[in-house]
């Protein structure tokens, strides 16, 4: 970019570390999915059926790193955790067969879709776009990206919450209704991928609220853990 051209200075790219390596994941867009645990489905109050995909968005710069401190949001009473694994692509498209899809993803990682639960409720059953409940600053903690020639791909397994060392999300990745593959091509029907998007892949059942001082680990098999703290 021609910096010198720019009347204000460039805002910063998000960057992920990449673990085992100095070198840094570009991140240009966080996609997410709603409603892909059954139970978390029917703990928001919905049923089960296979219907498509939701699919939404955070801004890119909503992701802060491992290890963060981050401030309770300003207009929520009932700020939730969303524990998800996250898909890193390597490679776009749009219209991708499912057969294909995996050959998208550079790595896999931890993340959080934290979520001002009451904006997004009130704004949804008002008919209207829920984006103030869902991308608002640093609503997006995630880990190190790690790549699939390091770790496989990472379909199945433990996904876990704690809050203060109490266990308050504990599923498989084996439980997502659309599968990664499936999200890939779901999504790129929508949107054309591109090398450093993201996706949030949902969250399993036990979502509930935080506050200041609360302490949130998530876990998911092979890729370590993301530690966040809940400031005032
Ligand atoms: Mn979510």
């Amino acid at each position: 970019m021609d910096t010198e051209a720019c009347v204000i200075t460039p805002p910063a790219r998000a960057l992920l570390p990449v673990a085992g390596t100095p070198q840094k994941y570009p991140v240009r867009r966080i996609y997410c999915v709603g409603r892909n645990y059954v139970a978390h489905v029917r703990e928001m109050g919905g049923d089960e059926t296979r219907d498509p995909p939701i699919f939404f968005q955070k801004p890119a710069d909503s992701i802060v790193p491992d290890g963060t401190t981050i401030p309770y949001p300003p207009m929520t009473s009932n700020y939730h955790y969303e524990l998800e694994l996250v898909v890193a692509l390597k490679k776009g498209g749009r219209d991708i067969p499912v057969a294909d899809a995996l050959d998208h993803i550079y790595g896999y990682g931890i993340g959080l879709d934290m979520t001002r639960r009451d904006l997004q409720m009130d704004l949804g059953k008002s008919g209207l776009p829920w984006e103030a409940g869902k991308a608002f600053d640093h609503s997006c903690p995630c880990g190190p990206i790690h790549p699939v020639e390091q770790v496989g791909h990472v379909l199945e397994g433990p996904i876990r919450l704690t809050v203060d060392g109490e266990t308050k999300q504990d599923s498989d990745l084996r439980l997502m209704i659309w599968k990664v593959p499936e999200i890939i091509a779901n999504l790129s029907k929508y949107f054309t991928l591109q090398p450093g998007d993201i996706i949030l892949t949902g969250t399993p059942a036990g979502v509930g609220p935080v506050g200041p001082g609360n302490e949130l680990v998530g876990s998911i098999d092979k890729l370590g853990t993301l530690t966040v703290r809940i400031g005032n």
